[in-house]
């Protein structure tokens, strides 16, 4: 019986639309988009780097459609050596998602938006897949899976480059946020965040405020974990890079239960005492100079070397007695949502890729502030918005307020409320 058209190979190539196949990758990818945009499905019977070949899943009722192709030895391309057609079933299973619609194929549909912002959500992620397929990927770890790898084959190289040096931590500053911390306030807040990419550990990140009250990203790190002495390493270079000479600088934590800990623990291994560690952990744990002053003595009484020993190590460093109450009325948890914004979609990536996306969020940031400082000044801003806005409720508040001069060179008056009297 002569075959009719649509059973030929030859056919099925064109339906393919495209007649070679640089590699098995390439043709496997054209063999499942065909399946998806047709609504067949098909299972693997063989796969070896030289050989993969398919028949329909639904081979079982009766269905003949199959093909096995193999790679070239001489141009490496993938051919289609034998097919039997034509494919005119329809798999009335498939519904929302398609099981020939893989992490591997979503991956190459979404490596453009990837490419463009590795933060790019997975249901953002989705939709891109709906629109190009017509599936939706019925299961969220699919797609997670399938960004992993996208982000594996765009920023691959990127990651190659670094992986030749072995590191232990990475602290890395824009010279922007330097020049620009210069000009805040001097408050350093600190912060950690996990990294569940290949990289087990921690980034760190220091952040300034600016005079409009908006975070300053000013360094970051990764690290091995968050031991005291891994803040310290990470300060030291805050401290080298970024602070330099300025003086008087006040470092804001809410990790500091967590640096402490880790800073008894070392204590603790060169004086194995459990008394003394605790005095310690008390003395680090005060607020107040009195109270630090005579655990440290207690400390002294029992063993001079530790009370030395803590001394050495800078009590500016490790307890809240001594920060110089310079805080200027700064709250963390606002900033590690701002942390968490900046950093954003970094957590999974490889390690350059960390670094390359803080550099862009700081462009980015720079960009936008640039802007906003520039408007304020053709306006003739003398302050920045926040303290205007800062400004104007006050004055709205001092509009209802009203005063009789007592002595106007030595600033007495008397002010008042509409409340009552309040002097001044
Ligand atoms: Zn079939």
């Amino acid at each position: 019986m002569a075959r009719t058209r649509s059973e030929t190979k030859n056919y099925f190539i064109r339906e393919l639309g495209n007649n070679s196949f640089n590699d098995k990758e390439e043709f496997i990818k054209a063999v499942k988009l065909y399946n998806i945009k047709t609504h067949k499905h098909f299972e693997v019977v063989e796969s070896y780097p030289d050989i993969w070949s398919v028949k329909c899943k639904l081979h079982t009722q009766g269905c003949k459609w199959k093909l096995r192709a193999c790679k070239r030895k001489r141009s490496g391309s993938f051919d289609i050596k034998k097919y039997t057609g034509p494919h005119t079933c329809l798999d009335l299973n498939i519904t929302q998602d398609h099981p020939n619609l893989d992490a591997s194929l979503i991956a190459q549909e979404i490596q453009h938006l990837i490419k463009e912002q590795p933060s790019t959500s997975s249901s953002a992620l989705s939709t891109e897949v709906v629109n190009k397929l017509g599936y939706t990927p019925s299961y969220k770890k699919k797609i997670w899976i399938a960004k992993q790898k996208a982000i594996e084959h765009v920023f691959g190289d990127w990651d190659r480059v670094v992986d030749h040096v072995e590191f232990r931590r990475v602290f890395w500053a824009f010279d922007p946020s330097t020049k620009g911390f210069k000009h805040c306030r001097p408050v350093i807040s600190i912060d950690a965040t996990h990294l569940y990419g290949k990289y087990k550990g921690k980034m760190m990140i220091a952040m300034g405020v600016d005079g409009n009250n908006q975070i300053l990203p000013l360094a970051f790190a990764i690290v091995e974990n968050e031991s005291y002495a891994c803040w310290s390493w990470f300060l030291s270079h805050v401290k080298k890079h970024v602070v330099k000479d300025s003086e008087g600088m006040c470092l804001i934590s809410d990790r500091h239960a967590g640096i402490l800990k880790h800073f008894i623990n070392q204590f603790n291994d060169k004086f194995h005492n459990s008394q003394l560690k605790a005095l310690a952990y008390r003395v680090g744990s005060q607020n107040q100079i009195r109270k630090f002053n005579s655990f440290m003595e207690e400390i002294g009484k029992i063993n001079p070397k530790a009370r030395q020993w803590l001394k050495e190590h800078g009590p500016k460093k490790w307890t809240l007695a001594h920060d110089g109450g310079k805080r200027y009325r700064l709250l963390t948890t606002n900033l590690s949502e701002i942390f968490n914004s900046v950093l954003k979609g970094t957590r999974f990536l490889p390690i350059a890729v960390c670094v390359q996306l803080t550099f862009y969020r700081l462009v980015h940031y720079f960009d936008v502030r640039h802007l906003m400082g520039f408007s304020a000044q053709a306006n003739g801003d003398m302050y920045t918005p926040h303290v205007l806005a800062k400004q104007a409720a006050l004055m709205s508040k001092a509009g209802a307020h009203s005063s009789r001069d007592f002595n106007r060179q030595k600033g007495i008056f008397e002010v008042i409320t509409q409340k009552g009297k309040m002097s001044k």
